[in-house]
């Protein structure tokens, strides 16, 4: 008998494709799992011992109990199953969300299902999200870090399409060779599915994925075989990708000098190039954070005093495991002095850290607020399109640009593609690893937040000599 667990029929309502080769394929899936994916079972794991905390002993609540349903192969194991007699329950299912979603609305809608045909009446359903207002003071407090989403009405209004939904996921499992199905929205939604490489493999760069079109017109092209960016009609593509568009079909960058011009104009010196990396978790790691909060542990600061000069280097890591905002600022406020402009790129990010460090450190705060007033964006002159090159494929982020721009410069090796500081953080704080396994971790941390700030300065750079500067 085919077995169909919870976690299969969220695949088939992603594609069902993904749910074939996850069953028939696992050759093809990535061999390990990527630190990042760790990070999130790890907090999901977290958050459900709190979720535990908030059913006494004794008020019927049984913790991951298992049921397969007789009729029809359908597995489940439940997170929190409360009877509240014999034959009825409660259904609890833990998520580290802060706000429903729609597959957490599928997961339980399964597991309502499979409970009901093992015998038991479902008479509430309930997610157990992250309270993303509160703030952690001293020991975690699992009823206000977390709250009750009673969703038993969603629930049953999806119950009727449910068994439809299941034959079709058993039909799928039942297939002798993988369903052929279009490349869509689905390959990033609800999840980046770990099977792009794979089913990817064929479409060229740029793509008609790249051209920011809707599902319609995407299939449009499909049906005629089009894959190509260059192949897709001009009166297809929307006005934002106009310029991307006919540097993809010249095959050169397309730059408005005068914007850029401008753009420089309003730079002063000395020029502060700085960049944060932060950390964030459901359970929040200090006192007086919320749950995915984010925490500045490290920077990088490149500094040129005056036009033409070589750039200053300074950095910053918090290396032990303590609130790392206040050691950061006190060694910032000493190497960014009061004059000249701030580049970030993307700065609405640093700006919230800055404006947030303000508020948790009053002895700061006038530091913070006065560099907020001084920050100016590097990204702006590529998001609005003043410098636009094909190999961008669209995007600006700066992991897209500066290899771009300034290909001698590379992330390569500095950390994965999926790992980032980010992830790396809490290992080098933990206290567990081998000192030759620690440092080699901080040196790689420094220098990847390095390179954000030195490629902010050769992109400033190559704008420059697009005037002849
Ligand atoms: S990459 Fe896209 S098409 Fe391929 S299995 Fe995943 S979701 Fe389906």
């Amino acid at each position: 008998m085919l077995i169909l667990t919870k976690s299969d029929f969220i695949k088939l309502l992603q594609c069902r494709k993904y749910l074939w080769l996850y069953k028939h394929r696992r050759d093809l899936l990535p061999e390990d799992i990527d630190l990042s994916l760790e990070k999130v079972f790890e907090e999901g794991y977290e958050v459900e011992k709190y979720a535990c905390e908030l059913f006494p002993k004794g008020d019927g609540a049984v913790f991951q109990p298992t049921f397969k349903s007789p009729k029809q192969g359908i597995i489940c194991r439940c997170d929190i199953l409360k009877y509240t007699s014999p034959k009825e329950v409660e259904l609890y299912e833990v998520k580290s969300s802060t706000e429903v979603k729609d597959y957490h609305l599928s997961d339980v809608v399964f597991q309502k299902q499979c409970l009901t045909e093992s015998g038991l009446t479902v008479k509430k359903v309930c997610l157990i999200l992250v309270n993303n207002k509160y703030v952690r003071h001293g020991p975690i407090e699992p009823k206000k870090l977390l709250k009750i989403e009673d969703v038993t009405e969603e629930v049953e209004e999806r119950m009727e399409e449910l068994p439809a939904r299941i034959e079709e996921a058993l039909k799928v499992l039942r297939l002798k060779t993988e369903p052929d199905v279009r490349i869509l929205k689905q390959c990033s939604k609800p999840f980046a599915c770990p099977l792009i490489p794979y089913c990817w493999k064929n479409v060229p760069t740029p793509s008609i994925y790249d051209a920011g079109l809707n599902e319609k017109k995407l299939n449009i092209l499909l049906d005629k075989g089009i894959l190509n960016m260059k192949d897709v009609p001009a009166g297809m593509i929307t006005p934002s990708k106009r310029k991307f568009y006919e540097s993809v079909l010249t095959d050169k960058p397309q730059i408005d000098r005068k914007a850029i011009a401008k753009w420089i104009e309003k730079l002063v010196y000395p020029l502060y190039f700085l960049d944060y990396e932060t950390y964030s978790s459901a359970i929040p790691m200090c006192d007086g954070y919320r749950p995915y909060q984010q925490m500045p542990f490290q920077y990088s600061l490149h500094v040129i005093k005056k036009p033409g000069q070589k750039p200053l280097h300074y950095e910053h890591l918090e290396l032990k495991a303590v609130d790392p905002v206040p050691a950061l600022a006190a060694k910032l406020s000493k190497q960014l002095g009061p004059k000249g402009s701030v580049i970030a790129w993307n700065m609405g990010f640093e700006k919230d850290r800055n404006s947030e460090m303000a508020e948790r450190l009053p002895a700061y705060a006038k530091f913070f607020n006065a560099v907020n007033k001084r920050m100016v964006d590097l990204a702006e002159p590529v998001k609005k399109g003043a410098y636009v090159h094909p190999d961008f494929l669209g995007k600006w982020s700066i992991k897209a640009v500066l290899p771009v721009m300034c290909p001698e410069l590379s992330y390569e090796g500095l950390v994965t593609e999926t790992a980032t500081a980010f992830e790396y953080w809490p290992e080098l704080i933990s206290g567990k690893l081998p000192p030759a396994e620690r440092g080699t971790m901080e040196k790689k941390m420094l220098a990847y937040c390095k390179m954000d700030t030195f490629g902010m300065v050769r992109i400033l750079g190559e704008m420059e000599k697009t005037l002849g500067h």
